[in-house]
């Protein structure tokens, strides 16, 4: 039976788009609109291996790059049997996939004051997509639902109650689909049903994020009310002492939105080396003694191992370490340096199986003597959204 889902995923000025077998993962078709309202908007995509870029008309807008992707879709041939859409931000509300009605619309705009520029654009092309295909099931896709399950301890902020009471302030967690992907995957490759798998993942891409599974729950992760907490990422920073970003207003003379700006585009891996956000560009500077590409690549493993280890008190029953990403499931530069940090607890990777885990094929990375075990899985967040959006066909 024909399982093909169309997955989207609208950004304030990009659609990426896809259709996936929900049953496979496989992705028949894949591709992105981009500089959505600038006047070199383009779309790209991707079918059976061979690869198609256009102009879109001047400040095409996401209805224009909505249009062009159904006719694409159309011209496959392709029926789908649901629309899946990423959403950002589902607050408390959403613990699992929503099937599009107004309820559920009013909730996502709602929401928008904690994602401004993430819920608003998904909103845009839930709207435009209903038009496109009046027919068939929309469904919502949370990056928050995954972190329902956490106990109080792990999402409370030590602040007063009244501000989470009244104004929902409190940590959400974002990438759940790909921890949800990672968790069963985990499952799959330990052969124990997922509701007794205890994992520890890190999803290392441009944002980076760790979660301690237990059981199959989420008990805790390290991206906060936004996604700004926690780990070094590309051009985000992480942690830090809170009273920065007021310090900072005043020493610089910035306003608020301006110091946000600072915080998650001018900062991670890219405000440290001075050079790149870019974990390759990084590795390759390193390797001929880029001081600042050093320093980025060395705080980045600390601050993860770090994170790691204070996730292994929230999974008493931990099976395995799990990388994903693109750096996590390409660099095994970052897996050794980070898993270095647990030498002391036992923990030993195979130099030649981290090295062979590299682009796509994933796999166990440890000794065989080594006291914990650690994966590389390759993720597919479209796939999560394509499997929960077929189950409302
Ligand atoms: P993502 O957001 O998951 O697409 O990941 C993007 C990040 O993965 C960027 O920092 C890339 O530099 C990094 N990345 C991709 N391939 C490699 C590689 N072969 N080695 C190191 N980092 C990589």
């Amino acid at each position: 039976m024909n399982k093909d889902v169309v997955v989207l995923n609208c950004g304030s000025s990009s659609v990426k788009f896809a259709i996936i077998d929900a049953v496979t993962g496989k992705a028949g078709l894949s591709g992105l609109a981009e500089s959505l309202g600038n006047a070199d908007a383009s779309l790209t995509y991707k079918l059976n291996g061979e690869k198609t870029s256009f102009s879109l008309t001047d400040n095409a807008g996401h209805t224009e790059a909505l249009n062009a992707i159904s006719k694409i879709i159309e011209d496959t041939g392709v029926k789908p049997i649901a629309v899946g859409h990423r959403v950002v931000h589902g607050g408390e509300k959403f613990k699992e996939a929503a099937l599009v009605n107004n309820e559920v619309l009013t909730a996502v705009e709602d929401y928008a004051s904690m994602a401004p520029l993430h819920n608003l654009a998904n909103l845009k092309g839930i709207v435009t997509a209903q038009k496109a295909y009046p027919n068939l099931p929309h469904v919502c896709v949370f990056d928050t639902s995954f972190f329902q399950s956490m106990p109080q301890k792990a999402y409370i902020y030590a602040l007063p109650m009244r501000l989470y009471k009244e104004h929902g302030i409190r940590r959400y967690g974002f990438h759940g689909t790909s921890h949800k992907f990672i968790l069963d995957s985990a499952a799959k490759l330990l052969d124990k049903p997922v509701e007794e798998t205890s994992i520890i993942s890190a999803h290392l891409g441009n944002g980076c994020s760790v979660t301690a599974i237990e059981k199959g729950k989420a008990v805790d992760t390290s991206l906060g009310f936004t996604p700004l907490e926690g780990l070094v990422m590309g051009t985000r920073c992480g942690d830090m002492d809170p009273s920065l970003p007021g310090t900072l207003q005043k020493k610089l003379g910035k306003t608020a939105d301006e110091i946000n700006d600072l915080l998650n585009k001018q900062s991670g891996l890219l405000g440290i080396s001075e050079l790149s956000n870019d974990c390759r560009t990084l590795e390759e500077e390193a390797e001929k003694g880029h001081e600042g590409a050093l320093l980025a690549i060395e705080i980045f493993c600390y601050r993860l191992a770090k994170y790691i280890a204070s996730y292994l008190i929230a999974t008493p029953s931990l099976d395995a370490i799990v990388f994903t990403g693109g750096i996590g499931e390409n660099s095994s530069l970052i897996r050794e340096t980070t898993m270095n940090y647990f030498a002391h607890l036992g923990v030993t990777l195979d130099e030649q199986k981290n090295l062979d885990a590299r682009f796509g094929k994933g796999g166990e990375i440890t000794s065989s003597s080594s006291s914990k075990t650690v994966f590389v899985v390759p993720t597919n967040e479209e796939w999560v959204i394509a499997a929960e959006a077929a189950t409302f066909a």
